[in-house]
């Protein structure tokens, strides 16, 4: 996805989508990450896919290009230690 995908519903092209795609909509503007964790400037891209139930979001800023994938985790982190 592109800047314009996260736009708000404005009238211009990006905020023009499928009803069937809304609910992905509205979660993806409210997830995105918009700041990058580096410099703190705004995000040239967050782009969001799923792996399995995981949704992520793969990062890139335009001011430092620093990359990296923010996860969604619900109310906790997600560890690798079983359940005590
Ligand atoms: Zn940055």
């Amino acid at each position: 996805m592109t800047r314009a995908d996260v736009t708000p519903a404005d009238g211009s092209p990006g905020a023009r989508i499928d009803r069937r795609f809304a609910a992905d909509v509205e979660a993806h503007r409210r997830d995105a990450p918009r700041f990058c964790p580096q410099c703190a400037r705004d995000l040239g891209l967050a782009n969001e896919f799923w792996e399995g139930d995981q949704r992520r979001f793969y990062c890139w800023c335009a001011t430092c290009d620093w990359t990296g994938e923010v996860t969604t985790t619900g109310e906790t982190a997600i560890g690798h230690e079983p359940e005590h």
